[in-house]
This record gives structure tokens, sequence and C-alpha cells, in this order.
């Protein structure tokens, strides 16, 4: 694999570097999971529409650049580096656009994706029920045939920043007589439609963004449908796969959080503050970790670009970039003692490495479907 970028990089990377440097709101925006926070999220993300760094990748007619996946790689590199806020849009824009891109209609990619990119839509993700988390196949809502389309019934939870989003994609079982995986139907539904409440709740380190999302009878047409009646399994693991492997979680995010915590160390040894010092190895193997993961993904990107398509690979990115986000944060705060639990910064992105390998389905599932479908393991 030859790892030097071409000239045409070299020169997106500047591009993108002299943008993001500019524009990049200062100070650091308030978490995107709170009301006042999200608003100001938005905001940034529009702008970033605006100057159409919003989806690198998409092609140009949807609000993107027509950018190949290595540049996409690289704005996220970028991105992270510049400590750009989060993207509060990334569940529609990184979940379910690839899902649009493979089996939506012509019909749906212009009428979604280009409101999805401007952040006028904003997406959530609506699998979990109170009886199915890491069971998905045991999904109890289900949608009726009417005259005019379907009647969606029943419930999602653990909506993430359902409280403050205008659409869900979810499933639901379309064939009453069907079990587990068949009979499934992924459905796009607006959450200002009648018949929809969506009750917001806060979470342990006090941002508000989750949410329960209750249906009664809502309404919705077969142009809802994404991907045919009867195939939401088969359309919900193409956008689990890209939960769980390349589209969220790009490896520029673990680069900038491994250089943080580069300059902590460096930082806390000038002042000879650096009590024990076994850490020193915890901060080279956090950083030797994420290179190791960018690695990974430049030779996933190079089988996608080869015309290979995702699979169970995913499975183990997920385990990765999850368990090294825990260890990462962890040596940051041991680096700081006491006094870690103060910093800020350091500690929410603690707390919320610590849910890593609970969502986008537990790292124990990960590890069941790596052992049935890489290793090919008899299933336990
Ligand atoms: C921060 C965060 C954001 C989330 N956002 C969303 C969202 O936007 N949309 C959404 O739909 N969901 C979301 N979820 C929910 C998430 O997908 C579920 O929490 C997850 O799939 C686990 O389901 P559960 O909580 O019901 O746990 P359970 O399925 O009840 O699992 C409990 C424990 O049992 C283990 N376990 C279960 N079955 C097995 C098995 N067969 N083998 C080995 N171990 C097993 C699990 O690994 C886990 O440790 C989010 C969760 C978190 C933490």
């Amino acid at each position: 694999m030859d790892l030097t970028w071409s000239p045409e990089d070299e020169a997106f990377r500047a591009q993108a570097r002299a943008w993001l440097e500019e524009n990049v709101p200062r100070p650091a925006l308030p978490s995107g999971d709170t009301r006042e926070g999200f608003a100001l999220h938005l905001a940034w993300e529009r702008r970033l529409h605006e100057d159409r760094w919003a989806v690198v990748s998409w092609p140009e007619q949807y609000g993107g650049r027509g950018a190949s996946l290595w540049q996409w790689l690289i704005f996220e590199e970028e991105y992270y580096r510049a400590g750009a806020p989060q993207r509060v849009t990334q569940n529609g824009i990184f979940l379910l656009a690839p899902s649009i891109f493979e089996f939506g209609t012509p019909d749906q990619q212009s009428r979604i994706l280009p409101r999805m990119a401007a952040a006028e839509d904003l997406w959530c993700q609506g699998w979990s029920e109170p009886g199915a988390g890491s069971d998905l196949a045991g999904i109890s809502s289900r949608a009726e045939r009417t005259e005019r389309g379907w009647a969606l019934h029943g419930q999602k939870i653990w909506t993430t920043r359902g409280a403050f989003c205008t659409h869900l994609f979810g499933l639901f079982r379309t064939d009453p007589e069907s079990k587990r995986h068949r009979g499934l139907t992924y459905f796009l539904v607006s959450l200002d439609a009648p018949g929809v409440e969506v009750r917001g709740f806060g979470r342990l380190d006090g941002d508000e963004g989750f949410a329960e999302v209750f249906f009664d009878g809502v309404e919705v047409t077969d142009d809802d449908v994404l991907g045919g009646v009867g195939q939401g399994w088969s359309v919900a693991m193409a956008t689990t796969g890209s939960e769980r492997g390349l589209t969220l979680r790009s490896p520029g995010r673990f680069l900038a959080v491994a250089d943080r915590l580069i300059s902590l160390y460096k930082e806390k040894d000038a002042a000879g503050a650096v009590a024990d010092r076994s850490l020193r190895e915890h901060v080279a193997q956090g950083w030797m970790e994420a290179e190791a993961y960018r690695l990974f993904t430049l030779q996933a990107v190079t089988s996608i670009v080869d015309g290979a398509k995702p699979g169970a690979e995913s499975s183990l990115n997920k385990i990765w970039w999850s368990e090294m986000d825990v260890r990462l944060h962890d040596t940051a705060l041991a680096l700081q003692g006491d006094d870690g639990e103060l910093d800020d910064a350091w500690m929410r992105g603690y707390e919320f490495s610590l849910s890593g390998p609970i969502y986008a389905g537990t790292n124990e599932i990960q590890r069941n479907i790596a052992a049935e479908r890489l290793l090919g393991l008899p299933r336990g």
C-alpha cells in the first residue's frame, strides 16, 4: 500500500485546514446534547453546509464536493485536529445516508439528502425498544396495512437526540405472522406526524438529548419505506455496518484524542507532575492504537474503493475504537491524579467513552458476530 497522498489530496487538506482554522467556533461549543448547545451546533452545521464542507464525499447535487473516500478521511483528520464541534447531524449523514444511497429510490434521494446535508431535517435512529436492544430482531413495534399506506404502532427507546430531531428511521414489523428477522420493514418517519409522541429524558451527566418515541397509528406511505417491504433487516444491517465501521468513527477523532493526550503528558512532565512513570507507556500505547486504527481504516477504504462491501469486519472496528477510546481517556485522567475529575473536557469525554462499548450494539454482541462470522466458530 502506498501511503503517500497525491498533490491533489494534499491541496484538499490545505484548503480544509485553512477553512477550519478560520471558521471553527471559539471557545468550543457547549454539548450538542443540551437544548441550548444543540441550537448552536445547528448553526455550525449550517455554516459548514454553506461552504460545502458538511458532506464532502457526497455528489455535488446533494450538497457535497464529490470528494473521494480518501479525501473524506483527510477532511475528518483536519476536522478533529481543529477541535471542531461534534456533528449533531451524524445519525443522518453518517448512518442513514449511506443506506439511502444504496437502497433509496431516486425520489427518496433527491427528497431526503439535500435537506439532511443542509441540517434542515435532523434524523435519529429508532432501533431499540424496551424489550429489544441486543436482540434487535425481537422488536414488537408494528406497521399495519391501511388504504393509504401504513399505520405505525409501538415504542422506541434510547433515541439519541430524539428530543431535538425532526425525523426518525426505524424498523417495524409489517408481517404479523413473521418471526425474528423476517417480515420487518425500514420506515422513514416525520416526528411531526399526528400520533407521534416524543418524550425526552435526561442522562446521568445532565444532558437531555435522549428520547422515548411512541407511535399510535402514525400514517406513513410506501414512499416512506426504504429498501422494500419486508427487506428491513438487510437494510438495517447496512446502516449498523456504517455505525460500527467506517463512517461514524473515523480515525481522525481518535488521532486527535491521542495528540491531546501526548500534549497533556508533556505539560505534566515539564511541571514535574507525573508521579507514575509507567503512564508514559500508556500514552505511547494509546498513540500506537490510534495510528493502528488509522492504518486499518486505510486498508478498509482500499478494499471498498476496489469494490468490496463492508461486512462483519465492522464489528472488529467497533470493538477496537470503543475500547481504545476508554483507554485513552482513562490514561488522561490517571495523568491528572485527583484533579482529573475537575477537568471537564477529559472527564466528560471519559464518561461518554464508557458508553462506547454499549451503543452501536454491545461489544459482547460484536464478539459473538466476530466469533461466528469471521472465525466460523460454533454459536455460543
Ligand atoms: C449512548 C447511547 C446511545 C444510544 N443511542 C441509540 C439510538 O440512537 N437509537 C437506538 O435505537 N438505540 C440507541 N442506544 C441503545 C443501544 O443500542 C442499546 O443499549 C444496546 O443495543 C444494548 O441493548 P440493551 O440496552 O437493551 O441491553 P441488553 O440487550 O439488555 O443487554 C444487557 C447486557 O447483556 C449482554 N448480552 C445481551 N445478549 C447477549 C448475548 N447474546 N451474548 C452475550 N451478551 C449478551 C449485553 O452485551 C449487555 O452487556 C444507545 C445506547 C447508548 C448507551
